[in-house]
């Protein structure tokens, strides 16, 4: 099965994945955690590109999108398929539904072009399970702010921009039931646990 893990910056993805994985490992559940941009060799290369922040290298909304295309085109032959045909559980920090927020709502990119370009790099491999966690764009920044760590390309765009990604996966979520789960991202760390392993369990018995 393929879950990804969605959201805004400070969500707390990584944290959640990594509880969520030791939590399978502990159910005997074999589990594969990985993420794009940079879930290969060739990934994180790109996902250098895509991050770094550097005046004098500016990077077109479309040439962006088509980068994490490649990204997940490869992720998707190299890391995603083999593991889940070894039937292994992964989960994805970031897939498909962060293009259609980041590039479609945030950079407002023609959302057939996105559609068909999400179409081509998975071949159709689409999540069986997306979990949200919802968070308000300034309480995630404050986290971050917190650790001291706002440092990349897209970080740095205005607040606007992470609204209107925000926005992106309130829609993306309203349009999946039943696929995309919200999780309240505001509550405690052990409450966020909670809510995501209720979530999961009926699945992974099903
Ligand atoms: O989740 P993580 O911090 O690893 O994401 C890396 C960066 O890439 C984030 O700043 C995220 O906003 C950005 N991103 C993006 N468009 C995507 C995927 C990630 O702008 N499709």
């Amino acid at each position: 099965k393929l879950i990804v893990f969605e959201g805004v910056e400070g969500c707390g993805k990584s944290t959640q994945m990594q509880i969520c994985c030791e939590w399978l490992q502990s159910l005997g559940i074999p589990v594969l955690v990985t993420r794009e941009p940079g879930g290969t060799v060739l990934g994180a290369d790109i996902r250098r590109l895509l991050l770094e922040k550097a005046e004098d290298k500016p990077i077109t909304s479309t040439t962006e999108l088509l980068l994490y295309a490649a990204d997940r085109s490869q992720h998707v032959e190299q890391e995603l398929k083999p593991n889940l045909a070894a039937r292994k559980i992964i989960l994805c920090d970031r897939y498909t539904y962060s293009t259609v927020a980041y590039q479609g709502y945030g950079r407002a990119l023609d959302m057939n072009l996105i559609n068909q370009l999400n179409a081509i790099a998975t071949g159709g491999l689409e999540p069986d399970l997306g979990l949200w966690l919802d968070l308000d764009v300034e309480v995630g920044f404050a986290r971050k702010r917190g650790s001291g760590d706002i440092a990349d390309r897209i970080e740095q765009e205005k607040i606007d921009f992470h609204r209107r990604v925000q926005l992106g996966y309130s829609k993306l979520a309203a349009s999946k039931p039943g696929i995309i789960f919200r999780v309240d991202g505001s509550l405690t760390r052990e409450a966020v646990t909670q809510q995501i392993q209720e979530i999961l369990n009926p699945k992974l018995e099903a």
